[in-house]
Parts: C-alpha cells; sequence; structure tokens
C-alpha cells in the first residue's frame, strides 16, 4: 500500500512543478512581451528570432484569378490550385493533392530535391489544365510555403538559415530557396514564378486575414509550434528605414524557441530536453507542441512505475522514448466511459499491460491532463504574449477594450483534441478578463499554411 502512495506522490510533486496560476501565466505573458522587444530590437539579441517576411499587405478578399501553391516541411508535402473569384465570391474552387516527401530526398541535394518538387506540380498543373481547359500561356504566380528558419530579402526570395525537422540537405543552406526551386522549374519547362515565399504560420495569417481583416496574429499547434503577427515597422528597431506601404509587416516569431524562467519546468522537462538532439532549443515547443505531450506523460508513468509496483514486471515497457505518441496519449485523456475501457486497451496494446486497475488508469488520466493542461494554458500566455506587444490586450488607456481582434490558429493539437482547445480558450478568457476577451476571437484557419501562400501570391502577383 505504501507503495501506491508513492505513485500518487509522484503525480503530486509533478502536479506542483507544472502549476500555471494566473500570477504564473501573467509572469509568462510579461517574459514573452520583453523577449520581442529584444529579438525586434537586434539580430540574436532573443531566443526569439523575430524574422521579417516582407510582406506588408494581406489578402482582403479582392484578389481574382487562378493561383499555385507549394507546401513543404509539414509531415506531407503538397501541392494546391485554388481559384479565386474576387470581391464577393472569395474562394470558388480549390484543390489540394497531399503526399509524403520520400525519405532519402531529405538528406541528397537542394537539385533533387527542386527536381522532385517541380515535376510533382507541373504533373498537377498539366492535370488540373486539362481538366478545366483553362489553359494559358501566362506565366503564373506560385506561393511557397517552405517551413524552415529563412532570413528573407523581399517577398519572393529568402535564405536557408538552417535545416530542422529531419532534413539534413547540406548545400542548400544559405542558398536562395526561391531561385533554386525556379531553376528547376525553368529546367522543367514549367511557366511559373515564386511571388510569395512564405512560412506556415504566414499562410495561416494570410487566409485568416482572406475572410476576416480584423486578424492579428496566427498561431500553429501540430507536431511542432510558432506564430507570427503583424509588427508596426517602427517598431523593429533591428531594420532601421524599413518603409511598407501599410506601414506594418508580418513578423516570424519562431516562438518555439522562447525561453523565461517562468516557464513551470520539471525535472523531467529536463531529462527530455537533455536526451534530445537539439538541446537547448526549441524550449516552449517542447513543453506545448505535439511532438513532446505523449513523451513528457510516458516519462512520469516510468518513473510511478519505478518508484511503485503499479506496473508490475511490465515497468520496462515504458521506457522507450516516444513510445506514447500525443494523439494515443489524447484518446486515454478523452475517455469519458465509467470504467475507463479505452485506456485500459491502450496500456494492454501500447505497453502489453493487460490488468491496470481502474485507480491506477485514474492516475494516468490525471498525468495527461497535468501535461495538456500546461501546454494549453502556456500556448495561451503566448497568444496573449503578442497581443499585449501590440496593444490589444485591453491595458492601457487604448481604445483597444472594444476592439475586435482575431488570431488565426492551425494545428492538430488545437483542432483534433478538444480538452487542450478548451484549457487553452478558457485560459485566454481567464488572462485577458471577460469582457476584453469578448471581442477577441480565436478562429481555426484550415488548410491555412498552403492555401494562404496561394492567395499570398496573389495578392503579391504584380510586385515584380
Ligand atoms: P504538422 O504539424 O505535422 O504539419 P498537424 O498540424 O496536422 O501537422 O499536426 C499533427 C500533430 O498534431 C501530430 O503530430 C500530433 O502530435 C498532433 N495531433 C493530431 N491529431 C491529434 C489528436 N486528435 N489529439 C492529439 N494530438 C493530435
Amino acid at each position: 500500500r505504501r507503495r501506491w502512495w508513492r505513485a500518487v506522490e509522484v503525480v503530486g510533486e509533478f502536479e506542483e512543478g507544472c502549476a500555471t496560476p494566473l500570477g504564473r501565466l501573467r509572469q509568462v505573458v510579461d517574459a514573452l512581451v520583453v523577449e520581442m522587444h529584444a529579438g525586434l530590437a537586434s539580430d540574436g539579441g532573443s531566443k526569439l528570432k523575430m524574422l521579417l517576411t516582407f510582406i506588408d499587405t494581406l489578402p482582403d478578399g479582392s484578389e481574382e484569378g487562378i493561383y499555385y501553391a507549394l507546401d513543404l516541411g509539414g509531415t506531407n508535402f503538397r501541392v494546391l490550385r485554388v481559384q479565386l473569384g474576387g470581391k464577393g465570391s472569395m474562394i470558388l474552387s480549390h484543390k489540394v493533392e497531399s503526399q509524403p516527401l520520400p525519405e532519402e530526398l531529405k538528406s541528397g541535394t537542394s537539385e533533387i530535391l527542386f527536381d522532385y518538387i517541380a515535376s510533382t506540380l507541373k504533373n498537377f498543373v498539366e492535370r488540373e489544365e486539362d481538366d478545366s481547359q483553362q489553359k494559358t500561356d501566362e506565366r503564373r504566380a506560385l506561393g511557397f510555403t517552405f517551413s524552415f528558419p529563412v532570413r528573407q530579402t523581399s517577398v519572393s526570395s529568402g535564405f536557408l538559415i538552417k535545416w530542422t525537422k529531419g532534413f539534413s540537405i547540406e548545400d542548400a543552406v544559405g542558398k536562395d530557396i526561391a531561385r533554386g526551386l525556379e531553376e528547376a522549374m525553368t529546367t522543367k519547362g514549367l511557366n511559373m514564378r515564386v511571388a510569395a515565399l512564405v512560412n506556415d504560420t504566414v499562410g495561416t495569417l494570410a487566409l485568416g486575414h482572406y475572410y476576416d481583416q480584423d486578424t492579428v496574429a496566427a498561431v500553429i499547434i501540430g507536431t511542432g509550434t510558432n506564430a507570427c503577427y503583424i509588427e508596426r515597422t517602427d517598431a523593429i528597431i533591428k531594420c532601421q528605414g524599413l518603409l511598407t506601404n501599410s506601414g506594418g509587416m508580418v513578423v516570424n516569431m519562431e516562438w518555439g524557441n522562447f525561453w523565461s524562467s517562468h516557464l513551470p519546468r520539471t525535472s523531467y522537462d529536463i531529462a527530455l530536453d537533455e536526451e534530445s538532439p537539439n538541446r537547448n532549443d526549441q524550449g516552449f515547443e517542447k513543453m506545448i507542441s505535439g511532438m513532446y505531450l505523449g513523451e513528457v506523460v510516458r516519462r512520469v508513468l516510468q518513473r510511478m512505475a519505478q518508484e511503485s509496483d503499479l506496473f508490475g514486471d511490465a515497468t520496462q515497457n515504458l521506457s522507450v522514448p516516444f513510445s506514447l505518441s500525443t494523439p494515443i496519449m489524447a484518446a486515454m485523456h478523452e475517455d469519458d466511459s465509467p470504467d475507463l475501457e479505452r485506456v485500459r486497451q491502450i496500456m494492454e496494446q501500447n505497453f502489453q499491460m493487460p490488468h491496470v486497475p481502474l485507480k491506477t488508469r485514474r492516475l494516468i488520466i490525471r498525468v495527461c491532463d497535468i501535461v495538456t493542461r500546461r501546454a494549453a494554458r502556456l500556448a495561451a500566455a503566448g497568444i496573449v504574449g503578442i497581443l499585449k506587444k501590440i496593444g490589444r490586450d485591453g491595458s492601457g488607456r487604448s481604445r483597444s477594450k472594444s476592439q475586435r481582434t482575431s488570431v488565426a490558429i492551425e494545428g492538430g493539437l488545437y483542432t483534433g483534441y478538444s480538452n487542450f482547445r478548451d484549457y487553452l480558450n478558457e485560459a485566454v478568457v481567464e488572462i485577458l478578463g471577460e469582457e476584453v476577451a469578448r471581442n477577441v476571437i480565436l478562429r481555426v484557419s484550415e488548410d491555412g499554411s498552403g492555401i494562404g501562400a496561394a492567395l499570398l501570391a496573389a495578392a503579391h502577383s504584380l510586385d515584380r
């Protein structure tokens, strides 16, 4: 019996370490604002890169014509075609084809990668234009969503800073990604040019803004996490004399790398980080995103197993890193059957533990809840941090109390995991207060990362 209590204690200590009371969330909000200022002041001034995108106008619904887009950097590689009807009619049709990128292309040469992308796009375009009989000799504008850190030099060009997410094509680092793709397209005889080179968050913001012009920021919470927002150009100190027509520019925060001593970090988070291939990097992401939540839960269960006789002989089955994925963890958390039958099945199927008793299943759910609640509340603090930075959080004397503000959100964790979504939404209201929160709308921007790039290609197609 003592040993059962030890397992309960492990969970209790973990819960304490993960606590995110309102005061703590406010500290995280303020820390994010400070880091945003620092990242805007100078390159390398903060763990937040605050990358310029050179996007100063976002689509507003008036765009017309046929545009293509490519989306590289998520789980799948996608090609898209969007037909825009202009004011009043919006998106007339859109078609998306998605496929996993062949593994070997992730570590070959940039020429092989761009050749593959250009061929896939060419085949797609030929099929589509045959069907719709809208063949044209006009040079089409392409939006390219490329979700890796890029140092942009204009809307349509940028140099790769480094690869992430398992890609390692060395010769591409430091090269202009858009030019590389254009060369491959020319070789294949594809009459297209890259009109917009963007990050996935920027695509999400573009689609959000297309439907709702009060959209000021976008957040992605899927395998990884990131955010972007519209900043005033005069606040971008590191780029003096930056002039745009709108007086604003979209800034890609790369917020997965945010760090602050106010973040509630436990020994499990530290161990996870130390055993990761990117130590001391992506600290915020490691507490929030789909790649890691299940893994944090697994580490706590493993400790419970070690310190009690909860899981008997099967304890070592919990020792394999990343053997508990976030969707499986979510399925346990969302088990609403009275006897938690789904949790029992999952423990049996995933960890060969057929006889986990009901009270232990309840404890497992508590661990899932702690991890998810912390993640969602920290993400909420991040969103409020952005709103505070741009004066839309209702604080101060600004008229922002009654100003309508939208944030576009995308990513499987938010769209597919209702407990996570509920906790996040609740925490935003808690931090802002009900009166201000009434004017803040969080809105899912489905397929935004790809469609948004096509919209940006449309909005910037006359730029060159
Ligand atoms: P990506 O970020 O890879 O481009 P998504 O935005 O669809 O793609 O996010 C997928 C990630 O979201 C998965 O890795 C998983 O961690 C998480 N996820 C997806 N569906 C769910 C779900 N139902 N419950 C919990 N997490 C989910």
